[in-house]
């Protein structure tokens, strides 16, 4: 239905609401308010100096009213409570002079000011509130307030049809409110119970329009064109056979999702998420050797030098018969040339390197398969370019942040996802402390022991330089404190992010090799980059953190058999610290991290946008959200939404051309 339709809607207001978005009737009825204003009466007792009070009682005088000019003027009158009378004063309400006498029942809203018993009201209601008033506040312009868009929004609820997405058999299965009746409640709430179960109906209605679509998606997605392959497995199964190690159940259960995926004529979109050490390198490598037996070259991408030449020695031990190669920004510019060569006539079999491989000079031959490593530390756009090259290429990205289903799901909307959620045998988890500031003489004690073993230590703190405003620890003080205490016996490195990328490399070289036994450094230490002999972390100020962040610190130790310790320093926030001590199962930790610091603190993406709801909150509401994703889920799969009672939902939700 047209704005024009809606009764009292005239040219210049339809022009002012679609300056809001809001184009139709049926926008303006879900033009729902950004929040409420509750009017409660105020308990008498517990009034104090500058409160802000809402208080009815009866007006004892006449009032007086003052005109300082022609635009402001100032109301005063007595008013009795009941328990107390004080003084009221309102601006600009002279107009109510003649409605307010001796014995008139009001509720004023307004500030306490003690010393002169007075009230300075922002409003003025007559009557008394038996009830909370809830009065909702919409999202208003300079041309059109918020009352007015309420007035407007009654109109056409008068008129307009309201039609739910929600399939019947759920609004069932969780006695909803009809979405007619929450519309108009959430609107004009009479109770904040009523208001409660409206907000709960149209929240899941949003989100469940969202998961719908994403579901939807990815049922489309399986029909997009990629490479078929044609190979013999059996050589697969050999290499699986022949590895040093036994796949754990989930790495086999990822290999073979990933193979699947490339073997089908459509285009592999997958993001394999697993914790730090849970071993996602040889599953990118068998993905990275099927697809050389299928005849095409691979590309594996890693955010930073010192973990591309870590993957390059990986993969040329385990396919000591392929043609490997390495470009990197670092190599000199005649191998940097001959690299492209041997890419661009095809005689690389798999090329390994940074972000260089995504650069426009470097041509491929035939490119069919594409890793990112450590996905989460690529931009957007590196994404998309790396999508574009060679010919509708697999791609596989890997992140060792591990997130909730449901948030992966909506900052990856677009892939598939599977998750390495067992370790391997035989890792023993961290051990690891919280402990005070006050303690740290034990935890030197605890670093002496390490040495003594001949193994490394990691120390991290939140800042590189002095902060006057808040005391931190911070790498330089702490290089010079341990360099007291250890720098006779061991030598100690230092990193921090105003390094060069080469320094950088320098120094985690230095450590990677054993020539530095203690590794200071604030968080830009390598993601993913493995030293066996590191066997503790040390984290200065950890309350500094998320959950997740020092999960990620964490999984720089114990990659190996030996025991290994992480040391959470703080004198705050221990109690949410504590959770660490407890597990060390990275998907919990980022669903604590989740419910605690909300979605956006976990990857630094609090402005991504990527969730814009009008009424659910993602972290909120997140319990809603992973019943919604199971319900949409099932409501894709079990074709119900093909049934004729849902045509008109499903019609709605992706128009009915791609329904076929
Ligand atoms: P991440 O998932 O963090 O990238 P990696 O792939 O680097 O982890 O694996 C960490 C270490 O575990 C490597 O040294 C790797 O060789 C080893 N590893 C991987 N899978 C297994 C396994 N199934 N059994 C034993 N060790 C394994
Ligand atoms: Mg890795």
């Amino acid at each position: 239905m047209q704005l024009s339709q809606v009764k009292g809607i005239g040219l210049n207001s339809e022009k002012y609401l679609n300056e809001l978005g809001i184009y139709t009737a049926e926008d303006l009825i879900e033009y729902y308010p950004f929040k409420y204003e509750i009017l409660e009466n105020t308990d008498h007792q517990t009034i104090k100096d500058g409160d802000k009070v809402v208080i009815g009682g009866i007006c004892e005088n006449k009032p007086n009213v003052f005109h300082f000019n022609r635009k402001l003027n100032k109301m005063s009158f007595r008013l009795n409570t009941g328990d107390f009378i004080t003084n009221v004063t309102i601006f600009n309400r002279a107009f109510l002079k003649t409605k307010i006498d001796i014995g008139t029942v009001l509720t004023v809203v307004g500030k306490y000011d003690q010393k002169h018993n007075l009230i300075t009201a922002s409003n003025l209601k007559f009557g008394i509130l038996t009830e909370p008033e809830i009065t909702p506040v919409y999202h208003a312009s300079f041309k059109i307030n918020s009352s007015k868009i309420a007035k407007f929004i009654a109109s056409a609820l008068k008129t307009t049809k309201v039609k739910s997405l929600i399939p019947n058999y759920l609004s069932e299965k969780y006695h909803f409110i009809s979405k007619e009746e929450a519309v108009k409640i959430v609107h004009h709430p009479n109770s904040k119970q009523e208001l409660d179960k409206a907000l709960t109906v149209l929240k899941y209605e949003e989100i469940f329009e969202f998961m719908f679509k994403i579901e939807h998606l990815k049922n489309l997605k399986q029909k997009e064109g990629g490479i078929q392959r044609n190979l013999d497995i059996t050589k697969i199964d050999e290499f699986i056979n022949n590895l040093p190690f036994k796949l754990t159940e989930d790495q086999l259960k990822a290999t073979k999702e990933i193979s699947e995926d490339m073997m089908s004529s459509y285009r592999m979109n997958r993001l394999l998420q697993g914790d730090v050490g849970s071993g996602k390198t040889i599953v990118a490598v068998i993905s990275l050797y099927l697809n050389y037996l299928s005849g095409y070259q691979g590309a594996l991408m890693a955010p930073t030098e010192i973990l591309a030449q870590q993957h390059y020695n990986t993969i040329t031990k385990l396919l000591p018969n392929l043609n490997i190669v390495l470009l990197t920004g670092k190599l000199k510019t005649k191998e940097k040339r001959e690299a492209k060569e041997l890419i661009s006539s095809g005689k690389a079999n798999i090329i390994i390197g940074t972000h260089a491989l995504i650069s426009e000079d470097v041509t491929y031959q035939n490119l069919g398969s594409v890793i990112t490593d450590e996905q989460h530390r690529f931009g957007v756009n590196q994404r998309s370019n790396l999508r574009n090259k060679g010919k509708r290429p697999d791609i596989l990205y890997m992140s060792a942040t591990p997130i909730p289903r449901t948030y992966a799901l909506t900052l990856y909307g677009d892939m598939d996802i599977t998750s390495i959620k067992t370790m391997p045998k035989g890792r023993k988890p961290v051990k690891t402390y919280l402990k005070s500031g006050k303690q740290i003489t034990e935890v030197l004690y605890m670093i002496l022991d390490e040495i003594k073993k001949g193994h490394q230590i990691y120390i991290v703190a939140p800042l590189i330089e002095e902060s006057d405003k808040i005391d931190l620890e911070n790498v330089y003080k702490l290089e010079e404190k341990f360099t007291k205490a250890f720098g006779k016996i061991c030598k100690i490195g230092l990193m921090h992010g105003k390094l060069s990328n080469e320094e950088k490399d320098q120094v985690m070289n230095d450590f990677k090799e054993g020539k530095t036994k203690i590794l200071i450094s604030t968080t830009v230490i390598e993601v993913g980059v493995d030293v066996p002999k590191a066997t503790m972390i040390i984290i200065f100020d950890s309350y500094r953190f998320g959950l997740s962040a020092l999960h990620q610190l964490r999984g720089r130790v114990g990659r190996n058999d030996l025991d290994s310790y992480c040391i959470l320093i703080s004198d705050r926030e221990t109690k949410r610290l504590e959770v660490l001590t407890k597990t060390s199962d990275g998907f919990k930790i980022s669903e604590e991290d989740f419910k605690l610091r909300g979605g956006g603190e976990i990857f630094g993406l609090r402005q991504s946008g990527d969730m814009n709801f009008k009424l659910a909150d993602i972290k909120n509401d997140y319990n809603m959200l992973v019943k919604v994703k199971e319900d949409a889920e099932e409501f894709i799969k079990s074709k119900k939404y093909l049934e004729p009672e849902n045509r008109e939902i499903t019609e709605k939700l992706c128009g009915h051309k791609e329904l076929d």
